[in-house]
């Protein structure tokens, strides 16, 4: 059975927006400065790496059950997120019909407790058994054609979902003209709300003439610009070099680099997953780590929107 994954619920909304109101009456009340996060927040995940044979290992790790772990940890949080959000390289390495179909059976369970899961494409997935093996995920009438993108709007801000899969299996990434020009106009569609935009290849600059093989996203400098030109535009959030950290730069979007939920490439470095909550000024981060007891575990990050809103 392909997982159904569910539209955003209005259910959800109204339900995260009562207990929101709820809890912050009774922090006022007690005088209590920082409430237990009763606001709208999301599930970040990226790099999931799911193989056909759920016993596959990678560096020391059986990604399946790094996923099951994590989607306990979502499911064990206070309250439910909007929604889970799954950052490129769903499958192992080249997107097999089999990987997703295991895939679905570790999201199942995020599915049966009503929680919609999207998913952007990494450099090791593949659009076409992505769209078999889970249905519900490929639009009637796509935004940009070739590419799988949506717009995911909450009460706080917006969440831009792009498409930087250039060709299955090859480190590369791209977006490719139309997908800038559609992701341009979709910003400016949305410009008064904070806007966060969400694909799975990091930002990468070469030296003019370089010869070495780009890692990242070949057009780089062109979403940097875009984003930058948009002050409503706070962050950048990507995966790909399974190496969680959050930077910034003046006047630049934040960047926020999620860790895998499956293997890491440096053993210091955390696996997991990334608790965002949307708040009206600001986006709070807490590192979920597989290791409890990694120095990084739990520690919120808060990210100020100090890049003025633009008006309508
Ligand atoms: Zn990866």
């Amino acid at each position: 059975m392909p997982l159904h994954v569910l539209p955003q619920s209005r259910r959800r909304f109204l339900h995260t927006t009562l207990v929101g109101g709820t809890a912050l009456l009774a922090g006022q009340a007690s005088g209590a400065a920082e409430p237990s996060s009763p606001r709208p927040w999301w599930a970040l995940l990226s790099d999931t790496h799911i193989a056909a044979d759920p016993a596959t290992s990678a560096r020391g790790v059986t990604m399946f059950d790094n996923l099951n772990r994590v989607v306990d940890q979502v499911l064990a949080e206070a309250t439910p997120p909007e929604g889970v959000i799954i950052n490129g390289d769903c499958a192992y390495l080249k997107g097999l019909p089999a990987d997703y179909a295991t895939l679905s059976k570790a999201l199942q369970r995020l599915s049966d407790a009503g929680l919609a899961v999207h998913m952007n494409m990494g450099n090791h997935d593949d659009r076409g058994p992505f769209y078999n093996a889970f249905k519900s995920q490929q639009p009637e009438h796509p935004l940009v054609e070739g590419k799988h993108v949506s717009v995911l709007e909450s009460p706080t801000a917006n969440l831009f979902l792009v498409d930087s899969l250039k060709e299955v299996n090859v480190v590369t990434g791209e977006l490719g003209e139309p997908q800038l020009a559609w992701l341009i106009e979709a910003l400016d569609a949305h410009s008064d709300k904070p806007a966060i935009v969400i694909g799975h290849h990091n930002l990468q600059f070469l030296p003019e003439g370089s010869q070495q093989r780009v890692s990242g996203l070949v057009d780089s400098r062109a979403l940097l610009d875009a984003l930058q030109a948009r002050p409503h535009v706070q962050a950048y959030v990507f995966g790909h070099t399974h190496n969680w950290n959050v930077r910034r730069s003046e006047g630049q979007p934040y960047l926020i680099n999620l860790p895998p939920t499956a293997y890491v490439f440096n053993e210091s470095r955390p696996s997991g997953w990334v608790r965002a909550e949307l708040g009206e000024d600001e986006l709070t981060l807490e590192l979920r780590a597989l290791d409890a007891t990694h120095a990084e575990h739990n520690k919120p990050q808060k990210l100020q929107y100090t890049l003025a809103s633009s008006p309508g």
